[in-house]
């Protein structure tokens, strides 16, 4: 029976679906990180639990909402005490056609509440959950991953997307932090750009299915590649991405 745990936030539809779904199948144990659990919000997480029983746990965690993001992660810590890869999902692209004249503030800084914070939300509780799992023998799997965005790209920068793509750039800049703050440990830090995918995010002119980035996600976890040491920004296929 393998011993891999693993946290994935904004779970309930999307990549982050995708994602359990993918890890139940490998026999993973998995923390589906929620913003809302009304039944209507979670029915096809709830359906995957009754399917593989005793392997998905549903947690709420809104990833703004700090409280909710320590009380999850005091909850695996006494039923299931350690995860072994974590993998901030959750996400919002709002404000898209607006100009610069035209920018909304109040949206632009849920953007990075959202993009960026809640990503420091979440590993600023559950990191001490995940160096634990070292003790566990599994450091191979052992991974924090930062789900970012081409248009994050310093050097790609378009006009447009400005509190998505300045979220995400942030993001990246949390993702080398944490590199260089866990240098020492074991463990597979990136930011994955998971390229344009069929989502309520991405649309249904998306070239690609979220099922089979999951699955490029999970050989990456698994297999995980040398990195630079100075960018850990990589797409699904795991190419270096021009930061
Ligand atoms: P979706 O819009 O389909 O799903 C977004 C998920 O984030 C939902 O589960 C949503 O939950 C959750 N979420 C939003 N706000 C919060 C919050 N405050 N707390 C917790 N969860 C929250 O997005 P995708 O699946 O397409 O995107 C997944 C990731 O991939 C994101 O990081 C995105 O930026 C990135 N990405 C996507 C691309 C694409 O083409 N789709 C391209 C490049 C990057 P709820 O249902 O409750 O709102």
């Amino acid at each position: 029976m393998l011993l891999v745990k693993v946290l994935i936030t904004g779970a309930n539809r999307g990549l982050g679906l995708s994602l359990i779904e993918t890890g139940l199948g490998k026999g993973y144990t998995m923390f589906a990180g929620v913003r809302s659990v009304a039944d209507e919000d979670i029915a096809k997480l709830q359906k995957l639990k009754n399917e593989y029983e005793g392997q998905l746990r549903i947690l709420h965690i809104d990833v703004t909402n700090e409280k909710t993001v320590r009380d999850a992660s005091k909850a695996v810590a006494f039923t299931d005490q350690y995860v072994d890869v974590i993998i901030n999902n959750a996400a919002i692209l709002n404000e898209r056609e607006k100009t610069i004249e035209d920018l909304d503030i109040h949206a632009t800084m849920k953007a990075f509440d959202i993009n960026t914070l809640g990503p420091l939300r979440v590993i600023k509780h559950f990191l001490p959950l995940i160096k634990h799992s070292s003790t566990y023998s599994v450091e191979e799997n052992t991974a924090i991953l930062n789900i970012s965005s081409e248009a994050a790209s310093l050097t790609n920068a378009y006009p447009g997307d400005y509190p998505y793509g300045m979220s995400k750039a942030a993001l990246n800049m949390f993702t080398e932090k944490l590199r260089a703050y866990l240098r020492e440990d074991k463990i597979f830090i990136a930011s994955v750009h998971p390229g344009w995918m069929k989502t309520d995010m991405g649309g249904g002119n998306a070239p690609k299915d979220p099922a089979k980035t999951a699955k490029n996600i999970w050989s990456m976890i698994e297999n995980p590649p040398e990195l630079s040491d100075h960018c850990a920004f990589i797409n699904d296929e795991t190419l270096l991405m021009k930061i």
